[in-house]
């Protein structure tokens, strides 16, 4: 498999870049997604002129005040140029069709959540800022995948994470092959456990949109798919919502199905909505099931793998 661009705060593969001259190396990044993602590293302090050491900074405004970037010992202000270098970077950045970025969580310049901002006189803080250029690329590119490396050990959010990458690498592929009306509905069919997964209403949402595909121009239709699919991805996959699509797989071969081989494939599926065994028990079982009664429609459905195995994602969702 083509490795998948995925751009990285720089400190997170090992780099000594930090104002202290550390890194903050990340083993699952360097050492497991590596081997999936070629990543594209940034270090937005390095990359706009700063030094190795250098001196720490911090975001500041409150209460409404513009949120500044500044260095904390001697208050220097580097808002400009960190908002200047963000802007010419992020154009950079489109040409390496990224399909996601993870960011380093609490930067002033990286961080994507709860990033703090503190009053000017430094005696408060509140922790709901974004660094500077996690802004600038979540601006620009508000479809494309983004997380920070702590969020990252949750299980939940890394599975979502990972598999909204492997969606736009999908997306991205299927756009590179000059798609025609046709084709669309192929991609939209494979898709569509998938979403159910995700976000059942926006797949209604989808398939009208779909059967009115005829008489929308190509690039528009193309453009409001891509949204909504990657849109719909972003709500998670919750035990209730992937419960009722294993059930609607069932429906598939429960005609082919034993009474016994019924019964057990309903408590394994049973044993999931309790939460007493992860997603991919049952699932198992029914690609099993899909081999052997060869369910062709199934075997195309990019819900029963949207990433690789190895990952073990669903081992524990
Ligand atoms: S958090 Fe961002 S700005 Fe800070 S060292 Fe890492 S990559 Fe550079």
């Amino acid at each position: 498999m083509e490795p998948i661009p995925v751009g990285v705060s720089a400190c997170l593969l090992g780099q000594e870049v930090r104002y202290d001259g550390g890194h903050q190396r990340d083993r699952y990044i360097t050492d497991t997604l590596s081997q999936y993602f070629s990543f594209v590293p940034v270090c937005p302090e390095v990359e706009c002129g700063l030094p190795v050491p250098r001196e720490a900074m911090r975001l500041v405004g409150l209460d409404g005040e513009p949120v500044r970037l500044l260095t904390i010992r001697s208050g220097q202000d580097l808002t400009d140029t960190m908002q200047d270098w963000c802007q010419h970077r992020v154009e950079d950045l489109a040409a390496s069709d990224l399909c996601g970025f993870i960011f380093k969580k609490d930067s002033p310049s990286s961080g994507l959540h709860r990033v703090k901002r503190y009053h000017p006189g430094g005696q408060s803080s509140q922790r709901d800022g974004r660094g500077l250029f996690a802004a600038a690329f979540t601006e620009r590119f508000p479809l494309i995948p983004v997380e920070e490396d702590g969020r990252l050990n949750d299980a939940r959010l890394r599975e979502n994470f990972i598999e909204r990458v492997f969606a736009m690498k999908r997306w991205r592929d299927y756009l590179s092959e000059n798609p025609d009306y046709r084709s669309l509905i192929q991609f939209h069919t494979a898709q569509k456990l998938l979403i159910m997964a995700h976000h059942p209403e926006k797949y209604q949402v989808m398939g009208r949109l779909v059967a009115k595909g005829k008489e929308i121009p190509r690039e528009r239709l193309l453009e409001r798919y891509g949204h909504l699919y990657m849109e719909a991805l972003e709500s998670f996959a919750t035990v209730k919502k992937n419960t009722n699509v294993l059930q609607h797989i069932m429906g598939y071969f429960r005609e082919d199905l034993s009474s016994d081989e019924k019964a057990e494939l309903l408590e394994v599926i049973e044993e999931y909505h309790s939460h007493l065994v992860p997603l991919t028990v049952p699932l198992t079982l029914i690609k099993h099931y899909i081999r052997k009664f060869d369910v062709s429609y199934l075997k195309s459905q990019v819900y029963l793998s949207p990433h690789p195995a190895e990952l073990m994602l669903r081992n524990r969702v």
